[in-house]
């Protein structure tokens, strides 16, 4: 870790815990900064907040009282889960408090390159295939982020010779002043999160800073079939490295006849990838071009391709009950996720279980990609939008059920032999369940009581 004097004797205010607040708070207390930490969470249920106190920080619980910023801070440090139309962090922009989030001092400290993957989809599985792929070819990758430790944390174990191989959310990106990547990964940009963000620009804004302190000897790797990526990444200095699933390209990752290049050399033949679905092959060319970047030879990449069958609650295949295939795909918490599930299993009988929390959208997007649905069970608030939309694609029968547990019992009877059972939700799961790992849970076992 490098030992920074850059914080010592600052006065930093850290906004909300969890994981990655108390790493910050931590981090910058060794840092010789004086920290105040402030968290919702009421203290006697707030086991960070008394870890912290103990060590001698400063904190206080039970809510944001905005007379805290009276006091001079030199720097807030964001939890990227809080929006910035919070009172107390407008109320921080309007003094002009300098806010950042908790990857920017990961980065300040940190001894090794960075590998930053963003996107709509895709970030988790991409990040996995980017680590596996370092780590086959032993160029000692160390994870980071929402698989894993907290970016910070792993920052302070770092040597110059680990890479550091870090999923970013549009809100980490958003709180970025010198985050540098040596590598950036932008995957697709759709409408996701504009209940945080406001407006797509906003959102693709913020992806965009990803590239910001690129400079030419960086380099962008991004997808060269999206057109929102393509306009993001020709603003950035860094060197371009496309990929596309659509077209061959003179450099960089493509598929050509079944067969995935890089650049003129033939990889892998596509029919030998072991991860299903076809939107997996753009998180494959963008792990494949960083990988080759970082110097790791095509066969730790066939390796990795050849055996890897995905991250748990991405299309992950649960089991067979009857002929039945079950799929929980509980990370699907926006429409194209859903869209990209549906397309998986083109051409064969599924019974799609969805719903979860209103963020305000509607569900027409899905319409073409509902015709060859027999059945859909919803669930939680999206369930009447849901319902609107299936019915006009045209699908009898619907379903409304309490909840995950509830609809497996009832997709399994309204299902046939060699039916597709899939749990791919289009929607976040707060209304209902504390994640979308504990929904996906809840389907899975659901799944093992059938049996
Ligand atoms: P993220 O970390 O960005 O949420 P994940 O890898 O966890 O992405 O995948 C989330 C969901 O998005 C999965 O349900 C998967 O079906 C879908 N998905 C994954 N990759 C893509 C992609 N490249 N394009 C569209 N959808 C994708």
């Amino acid at each position: 870790m490098k030992h920074i004097t850059t914080y010592q004797g600052k006065r930093v205010f850290v906004v909300g815990l969890a994981k990655s607040g108390l790493a910050a708070a931590r981090l910058l207390y060794e840092l010789g900064a004086t920290v105040t930490v402030n968290d919702q969470k009421p203290y006697e249920e707030n086991e960070a907040a008394q870890q912290l106190e103990q060590m001698g920080i400063r904190v206080i619980c039970g809510g944001h009282p905005l007379e805290l910023l009276d006091e001079p801070f030199d720097l807030l440090v964001k939890n990227p889960g809080i929006p910035y139309s919070t009172p107390i962090i407008a109320k921080a922009m309007e003094k002009g408090l300098p806010i950042v989030t908790e990857v920017e001092l990961a980065y300040e400290i940190c001894e090794a390159p960075f590998i930053g993957i963003t996107g709509s989809n895709g970030k988790t599985t991409t990040t996995t295939l980017i680590y596996e792929m370092l780590k086959e070819a032993e160029k000692k990758p160390l994870i980071a982020g929402n698989i894993g430790t907290v970016a910070c944390e792993v920052a302070q174990t770092a040597a110059a010779d680990n890479w550091v191989v870090t999923e970013l959310s549009s809100f980490q990106l958003m709180g970025i002043q010198t985050f540098r990547p040596h590598i950036a990964v932008l995957l697709n940009l759709f409408d996701a999160h504009l209940d945080y963000h406001g407006t797509k620009e906003a959102y693709a804004q913020a992806k965009g800073n990803l590239f910001k302190n690129q400079t030419e000897s960086d380099y962008a790797v991004v997808n060269a079939d999206d057109e929102w990526v393509r306009t993001l990444a020709n603003l950035s200095n860094a060197t371009k490295i496309w990929f596309s699933t659509t077209k061959p390209l003179e450099c960089g990752a493509y598929l050509k006849d079944g067969v995935l290049y890089w650049n003129d050399e033939k990889v892998i033949h596509i029919s030998d990838i072991a991860l299903p679905g076809k939107h997996n092959l753009e998180n494959i060319l963008a792990a494949v071009s960083a990988a080759k970047l970082v110097g790791v030879e095509n066969e730790a990449i066939v390796r990795v391709l050849t055996s890897f069958t995905g991250v748990k609650h991405r299309l992950q295949y649960v089991g067979t009950v009857n002929g039945r295939k079950f799929f929980n795909d509980s990370k699907a918490t926006n429409i194209l996720a859903t869209q990209k599930a549906l397309a998986a299993f083109a051409g064969q009988p599924i019974i799609l279980l969805a719903g979860g929390l209103d963020r305000g959208n509607e569900f027409d997007d899905l319409i073409p990609y509902l015709r060859h649905v027999k059945a859909v069970v919803l669930f939680g608030q999206t369930a009447p939008k849901l319902e609107r939309v299936a019915k006009e694609a045209g699908i009898e029968t619907v379903y409304h059920v309490d909840n995950v547990e509830k609809a497996v019992p009832v997709a399994y009877e309204l299902s046939d032999p060699s039916d597709i059972i899939l749990l791919s939700p289009a929607c976040a799961s707060w209304d209902q369940y504390k994640t979308f790992e504990q929904r996906g849970d809840i389907f899975v076992n659901a799944v093992h009581m059938l049996k």
